[in-house]
């Protein structure tokens, strides 16, 4: 272990000079599923970026919801449809302040970040995009943002073109400015890598992209968790992220899009609560955001997202940032230190991944016995094929981290990790 590397969870240095500091433990027993054992050991949770664990507030809401609110919304005239709805579109204001969007028609509840990016791409891009055009994206990019820009360039007869990524993980922002021309109609990036953990300067990209008028979808996935988002300020004409990674449910997500742009696309899904008037000759649709909300939502992942979100900004976005760096940075010197392991992306801005193979040990074999001592990481591609292809390997083994990880459960992993590499070896 690096001797410069401060092992204690020390106060931070508020802004008005006091000192406060994140109270780890206090913070873990909110999360019910982080007591739990696995195979008789403490649940050593490292797979964060897959999906986070929830807290015990947002799981009780969605238990109160149940329980005492349950109707479906928008439609009913009676008293619970009516708390229903109000816990729903409360739900929407919370996320409408979090990213501090200029007005709560912006704010889309889908499925998630792939929902929502397949949405921009098929609405966005059957109406704005002509043979000849160009779509840019990154080579760091999830699947999720990969494939619905091919498949409508493919349709369109446009061209989807990719920002190459540096040896250390960072994207190259020379030749972004090079490939962005009069051609390109969209840029589409992603803010934090999930494969690598790479933050990327989303507003510069952005501010390059506004010089030339083109509209940029910012896939805030990883960032969601990690950064506090601000889209008045990073200027983004669309972002998405989904709700399970910043613990609340699965099945729901966002997507935040500037009014002039949703007002002019169409619909992407169609059926009920998202018209105005059906006749068998014309429809005619809501205002947004309903317009894209078509169908029954996610009621109560809707306002799980809501409690996930408040929980968050009651720890504060401050705290949490500091605290991860200083995760990141014990892991990143502590699994360092094991002989032949090598760290795939290198970046100078990171969040608390850590993406790595290790000479002589195959990833499955690395993350199975890992969880034999209780130990969840990721192994795989991590849904980037091409971004691993640039880096000349198929697969890492990924530890990925949150706020309510310790500096206690990095020592027992990288010893861990020490124990399984010999015994795969030997
Ligand atoms: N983008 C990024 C950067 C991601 O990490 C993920 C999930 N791993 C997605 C998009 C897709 O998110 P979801 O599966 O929740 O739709």
């Amino acid at each position: 272990m690096s001797d410069n590397i401060n092992t204690s969870i020390e106060p931070f240095a508020k802004k008005d000079g006091g000192l406060v500091a994140l109270d780890v433990h206090a913070i873990r027993k909110d999360f019910p599923i982080l007591q739990t054992k696995v195979y008789g050991k403490p649940l050593v949770y490292f797979d964060n970026a897959a999906t986070s664990q929830k807290p015990k507030a947002v799981i009780d809401r969605i238990v109160h919801y149940y329980e005492n609110e349950n109707a479906n919304i928008h439609r009913g005239i009676y008293h619970l449809s009516e708390m229903a709805s109000e816990a729903y579109e409360g739900a929407r204001n919370i996320v409408q302040k979090n990213i501090n969007a200029a007005s709560r028609g912006e704010i889309i509840f889908v499925r998630g970040a792939t929902e929502g990016i397949n949405l921009v791409a098929s609405s966005w891009g059957r109406a704005h995009l002509h043979p000849g055009d160009e779509v840019l994206i990154s080579g760091m990019e999830h699947h999720a943002n990969i494939i619905p820009w091919q498949i409508i360039c493919e349709e369109k007869g446009a061209v989807l073109k990719v920002i190459p990524v540096t040896a250390d993980g960072e994207l190259d922002l020379e030749a972004f400015q090079k490939l962005i021309t009069e051609k390109t109609k969209f840029v589409s990036v992603v803010y934090v890598s999930n494969s690598i953990g790479t933050i990327n300067s989303v507003k510069s990209i952005i501010e390059k992209a506004h010089a030339f008028r083109i509209p940029v979808l910012v896939d805030g996935c990883q960032a969601a968790p990690h950064i506090a988002i601000d889209v008045q300020e990073l200027d983004c004409d669309f972002l998405v992220f989904s709700g399970h990674k910043i613990f609340a449910p699965t099945g729901i997500g966002v997507l935040y899009g500037k009014e002039k742009y949703l007002e002019a696309m169409p619909p992407y899904q169609t059926g009920g609560d998202m018209i105005q008037a059906v006749s068998f000759v014309k429809t005619t649709f809501k205002e947004i955001p309903y317009k894209f909300e078509a169908g029954t939502p996610d009621i109560s992942g809707a306002i799980g997202l809501g409690t996930a979100m408040e929980y968050i900004s009651g720890i504060g976005r401050t705290m949490i940032h500091d605290y991860e760096q200083k995760l990141l940075s014990y892991a990143t010197e502590k699994i360092r230190q094991i002989e032949g392991l090598k760290i795939i992306g290198t970046a100078r801005e990171k969040i608390p991944v850590i993406s790595f193979t290790v000479a002589g040990a195959h990833p499955l074999d690395i993350g199975t016995l890992l969880d034999f001592e209780g130990i969840a990481i990721r192994t795989g591609n991590h849904c980037t094929q091409p971004l691993l292809a640039g880096f000349g390997v198929s697969a890492t083994c990924r530890a990925s981290l949150a706020f309510y990880n310790t500096i206690e459960e990095i020592d027992f992993f990288a010893e861990s990790l020490d124990k399984v590499i010999k015994k795969i070896r030997s």
